[in-house]
């Protein structure tokens, strides 16, 4: 029988499978697993939780989890060409590893998990950015996941923790920080992807929390935040002039000067807002 000492080197598995990287699929692996599971680590206790990861590749992630405890993987990998390596992981933790193959931006992988569910990925940066944006914007909260382990392009992982005052914070920073405890959890320079990317990359923890920060309707606080954000430049009296005719009141019965710019909004202040503009 496979154990997990059997399993080849991910460099071997890589030509093996001639797994030559694609950049079409933002193909940089990881190929340390000392690296992949202090990774997997820093999405906490898997013991009891069943983990999605999307973007696979050869494997390295997946092992991670799988070490550390996992309960059960199940893995969305859009290029079937990673299938015969992801099978012999299976093979050692048999019944843990499920690999699915197809676009995670099209299947909905969710009737095959068994909560608590945790997700982690290694994804390309575009694919992550919009999978993070869905998984924040759920149609009920909580989500069906308690926490998002994800590596990132490391500006947009300061995008995701950044505070009001500076040129990363906008809607990104309130999606995400409004509903869930954001940390940057590891940064990995260039070298430690095959091939290099041209850009550093860290990996964010996404803690969800039962409940958001502060009270507000959510579709009204995502339109307030983009509008706001649109023209970050322009007063707010000025961006937000298409939100209510009588903006400038409202603003106030919130608290906020009309004059102040978007940046310089706690997610507080937007709440308020979007509480503001609730109102008939
Ligand atoms: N997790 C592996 C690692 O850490 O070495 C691979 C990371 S590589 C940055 C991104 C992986 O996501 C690739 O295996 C790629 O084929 C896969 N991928 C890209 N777009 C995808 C999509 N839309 N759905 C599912 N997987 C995707």
């Amino acid at each position: 029988m496979a154990t997990i000492d059997s399993l080849p080197s991910l460099a071997q598995v890589i030509e093996n499978h001639q797994l030559s990287a694609k950049k079409s699929l933002g193909q940089n692996f990881l190929l340390d697993l000392n690296l992949t599971s202090k990774i997997a680590r820093q999405a906490g206790d898997l013991t009891q939780c069943d983990v999605l990861e999307i973007g696979p590749g050869p494997g390295g992630l997946t092992r991670g989890l799988l070490a550390e405890g996992a309960r059960r993987v199940l893995a969305v990998e859009k290029d079937a060409r990673c299938l015969p390596a992801l099978a012999e992981i299976a093979a050692v933790y048999p019944g843990q590893l499920e690999v699915i193959n197809g676009d995670a931006l099209e299947i909905d992988p969710l009737s095959m998990l068994t909560p608590p569910i945790r997700v982690a990925a290694n994804l390309p940066y575009n694919v992550g950015t919009e999978l993070l944006v869905r998984w924040l914007t759920p149609a009920v909260w909580p989500p069906f996941w308690q926490s998002l382990t994800l590596m990132f392009q490391r500006e947009v992982a300061n995008r995701i923790v950044a505070e009001p005052g500076g040129k990363a914070y906008g809607r990104l920073a309130i999606l995400a920080q409004w509903r869930c405890d954001c940390r940057i959890v590891m940064s990995l320079p260039p070298e430690a992807f095959t091939p290099a990317p041209k850009v550093h990359s860290a990996v964010v923890h996404l803690q969800m929390r039962e409940k958001p920060l502060f009270e507000a309707d959510p579709k009204i606080l995502s339109r307030v935040v983009a509008a706001a954000f649109n023209q970050r430049r322009k007063m707010l009296r000025a961006a937000l002039k298409g939100q209510a005719p009588d903006i400038e009141d409202r603003l106030m019965a919130a608290g906020i000067k009309p004059t102040e710019r978007a940046e310089q909004l706690s997610i507080e202040q937007f709440c308020a807002l979007a509480r503001e503009l609730a109102k008939p």
